[in-house]
Formats: structure tokens, sequence, C-alpha cells
């Protein structure tokens, strides 16, 4: 199966009422671990990356691996998705690359940490819709800010600084006619997001609730949604690390984001804990090992561990024989207006 739009995984997920995660890959074994949650769970996966990812992996390399993972997995519905694009420019670069989606981050200027104007976020994600639904790509855009930095990318802003306005969301999804809207409420990046269990004061699940019910048919996207379960950080302290405590989104609060309209949950935290923890426990254990072998393996399954878990959690289990891949040229015709 060739990659598909994302557009169509949810407008599925939609339908059927569950979400999808998206997991950010930088490597070969961080696919394969998606892959292989996949196949294990009988999910529809979106994988995504970061600008930081694509130099990471020159692009290219990533490109074809992704189309590996096509090839290996045929009966897995999969979207590659770029994450926070910083521009129309970065938008473009990926659409020529061969990405099947796109996320045009205008609520920053382009250097990826000055908060934008609602004009400038509004022109920029509607230049990209223009060029990514010609082709039939998916476009997710994002009113007010999240907090944090991935990635090199994002304000260092507290989560609750630039939360998402309700009234200035439907206007911004009218205005630019985007697939997927991204919505601050007070998640953040990196491993850090909330320094005890978040309550309604620091999680605006009522925020979120209320976007959704203004903007029924859109599909809503969780950023900064690790859980950053302490079981994966005690392995990591236990075999010599030094995480301070942290806690993430609970699953529970995601499902219940789910039901009120998230269809995309971005986790990335989770596994690159995993993975180091993973690898540490090899060092430690083993420290006469020195074949690269030997601590990607478990790496790449702690990794698929915890995809799996989740892709159980968000409902996009047993959803990847649902539907057949609707072609990116048929998505295509679809944006079209229809003549009279
Ligand atoms: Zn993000």
């Amino acid at each position: 199966m060739p990659l598909v739009s994302m557009r169509q995984l949810l407008d599925e997920a939609a339908k059927g009422g569950y979400g999808v995660g998206a997991f950010n890959v930088n490597n070969m074994e961080q696919i394969q671990a998606i892959m292989e949650a996949a196949r294990e769970t009988q999910s529809p996966v979106i994988i995504q990356a970061s600008r930081g990812a694509r130099a990471y992996s020159q692009d290219k390399f990533l490109y074809h691996l992704m189309l590996a993972a096509t090839e290996l997995y045929p009966e897995i519905p999969t979207v590659l998705h770029l994450d926070h694009g910083n521009s129309v420019e970065t938008c473009k670069s990926a659409i020529e690359m061969g990405f099947t989606s796109v996320m045009m981050d205008g609520s920053l200027m382009p250097d990826g940490k000055t908060p934008s104007s609602f004009e400038y976020n509004v022109d920029a994600t509607r230049q990209v819709v223009e060029m990514a639904h010609a082709k039939g790509i998916t476009v997710e855009g994002e009113i007010g800010c999240l907090g944090g930095i991935e990635d090199g990318h994002g304000a260092g802003l507290d989560g609750l600084s630039h939360l998402t306005d309700p009234v200035q969301a439907e206007e911004f999804v009218k205005l630019t006619g985007l697939d997927a809207l991204a919505i601050a409420i007070g998640t953040s990046h990196g491993a850090y997001k909330f320094t005890s269990k978040p309550t309604g004061e620091t999680l605006k699940m009522e925020r979120l609730m209320e976007i959704h019910r203004r903007l029924p048919n859109v599909h809503l996207v969780m950023h900064g949604s690790s859980s950053v379960p302490k079981e994966l950080q005690d392995v990591i302290n236990q075999y010599g690390g030094k995480l301070k405590p942290t806690w993430g989104v609970p699953v529970e609060e995601i499902q219940l984001g789910i039901r009120n309209g998230v269809r995309k949950i971005n986790v990335d935290t989770d596994n690159r804990l995993a993975i180091t923890g993973a690898i540490r426990k090899v060092f430690m254990e083993k420290p006469e090992e020195f074949d690269p072998r030997s601590y990607m393996k478990p790496a790449r399954e702690a990794m698929k561990k915890v995809v799996a878990q989740r892709m159980v959690q968000f409902g996009q289990a047993g959803h990847a024989g649902d539907y057949t891949p609707i072609s990116m040229e048929e998505m295509a015709a679809r944006y079209q207006p229809v003549a009279v």
C-alpha cells in the first residue's frame, strides 16, 4: 500500500470514534518499532518527522525508509507527516519530498520561537493549504502556542501562557480550510510537562470541549501528549540516569479528549524514554558489549511495547483493515470545489 493521506485516517477515526497516535522518528529502528506495533495491533499509523529529524536523516534516508515500511507492511495504512513546519518553504520541501501530510505551525514566526499574529498565521496556513490540497496532501495548523521546546522548535513558554481561544479557533478554521487543528490546552513538548499530576487548573480539558462544540467536524490534535510514565523514568534512573521527577498527560485525559474530537495524539517523549532506558540497562549490566545490535534490539523492542500500548489505549488497534486507501489524486479531486 502506498503512503496515504492523513485526512483519510482521521476521517475514519472520527467515524469510528477513536484516536490515532502520531509517533516521531529519526532512524530505522524507530520506524521498525512503530510498524511492528502496528502489525501486532492491526493499527493504521501516522509517522512524523520534525525539521530536526529531517536534518538528522538527510530527509532522503528517512523517506526511503518509509517506502520500505510500506513495502514490508502493505496491510497497514501509513501516513508520513511533517511535524511543526516553521514556514511555507519548509512545508513545500516536505511536499516535494513525498510527505502525505504537513503541519504548518504558523502560531510562531519562521524562527520557530516568536509567537506570531493571527493574520500571519492565517496567511501562511492558507498558502500551505492551497499548495498541499492541490496534491491531496493533508494540512494541520496550530492556533495558540504550545509550551516547551521540541527539537529546537518552540517559544519555551509555560503551557498556559498562550491557550487556544475557541472563538479565534473557529475563525481560523473558516479562513484557512485546514484539515486538522492543533490546540494549546496546557500541554508542553519535552519530558518536563507538569510538576505534579495535572489538574483542571493545568490541563484545560474544558477548553478542548468548548473548541469541539464550536468545531464538531474538525479533527483536533493534542501535542505534547506523552504520558511520561514513572516506570519508564525509573528504568533510566535505576541504570545511572538522572531524570528529575516529572508528570505527563495521563492516558485517561487523552481518552477524554478522544471522546471530544481529538483524532491525532502526538507522542515522542515516551518512546525516547523507553529507548534510553533499554540502552542504559544493557550498558550497566553488560559493560563488555560493543555490538550496537546488542543494545539497539532491546531499545527497539522497548519502544514497540510503548507504541503498541498507546495504539490500544487510543482505540486505533484493530482498524488497519477497515478501509481501502484513497489515492492522493482522488484526495486532490475531493478538495476541488464541485462545479455547478
Ligand atoms: Zn508538537
